[in-house]
């Protein structure tokens, strides 16, 4: 049987990087980075020794003129694309809104939102039947995240609502699109935030009393992505050990 091509966005660390590594052995990847080469070549060395036929692509999300070159790419190393992780995405540096600038604001939705919407509409060209799209939402598209992340927040909300109409509008062609909602996972983006510690600080808080993985988001997305989630579709699935 023909190995389905699987793309993620923002492999070369945390989720997009642990999902690359758990589906090596089941699909051929596409691998998306931007400045963390090092990361994403670690990530491609682990899933060709899995049995995965890799490419790597660079592009910076927050220009939108990256992201056609990028499936320019993709066409070339891939005879075709059967799925998609839209996982790339950023947090800025803890603040209130009154402290917000347009240059904050203006790469916070380019980078969370306005790259996933691009990233699925050269997605959208390519997939057919069978297909599945997974949108990396978060738990703070619940909560709104005062005093330290409204923009962000505000990106995965609009992502989730993205999520939805292209579901419906896919659904038709047997592709299915859904979201995830991480809570707090541990991996580098709160540190790339100014937070270090903020996993470990927030873990005992969740209801399970820690920290989830990035694996355990992973399994998830892999599933949602997978035949045993068939009948699934327009639908937000929360990984945040009950927050
Ligand atoms: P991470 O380890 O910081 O990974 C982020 C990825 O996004 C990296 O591969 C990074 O690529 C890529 N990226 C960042 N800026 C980019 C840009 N300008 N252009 C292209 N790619 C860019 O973070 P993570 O925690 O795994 O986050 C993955 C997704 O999960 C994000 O959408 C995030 O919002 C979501 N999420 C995370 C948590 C959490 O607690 N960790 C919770 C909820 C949702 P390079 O490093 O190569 O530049």
């Amino acid at each position: 049987m023909t190995r389905k091509t699987l793309l993620i966005t923002g492999a070369s660390s945390g989720i997009g990087a642990a999902t690359a590594r758990l589906a090596a052995p089941d699909y051929d990847l596409a691998l998306h980075y931007n400045g963390n080469r090092a990361g994403a070549e670690a990530v491609a060395s682990d899933a060709r020794s899995a049995g995965a036929r890799v490419s790597l692509h660079r592009a910076d999300l927050a220009d939108p003129a990256s992201i056609a070159p990028m499936f320019d790419e993709i066409d070339a190393a891939h005879p075709a694309l059967h799925g998609l992780v839209n996982n790339a995405g950023v947090v800025d540096v803890a603040a209130p809104v009154a402290e917000f600038t347009p240059e904050r604001v203006a790469r916070m939705v380019a980078i969370n939102l306005t790259a996933p919407m691009l990233v699925a509409a050269q997605s959208a060209r390519r997939l057919g039947p069978g297909a599945a799209i997974v949108n990396v939402s978060s738990a703070a598209a619940r909560f709104g995240s005062p005093g330290q992340y409204a923009d962000y927040a505000a990106t995965k909300g609009g992502l989730e609502v993205f999520s939805k109409g292209l579901a419906q509008e896919l659904a038709p062609k047997g592709i299915r699109v859904t979201a995830i909602r991480p809570g707090i996972i541990e991996t580098e983006i709160h540190a790339k935030g100014g937070l270090p510690d903020r996993a470990a600080r927030l873990g005992p808080t969740v209801p399970m009393g820690r920290a989830g993985t990035a694996e355990e988001v992973a399994r998830a997305i892999l599933w949602l992505l997978s035949d045993s989630a068939s009948y699934v579709t327009d639908t937000v699935l929360d990984v945040s050990g009950g927050r």
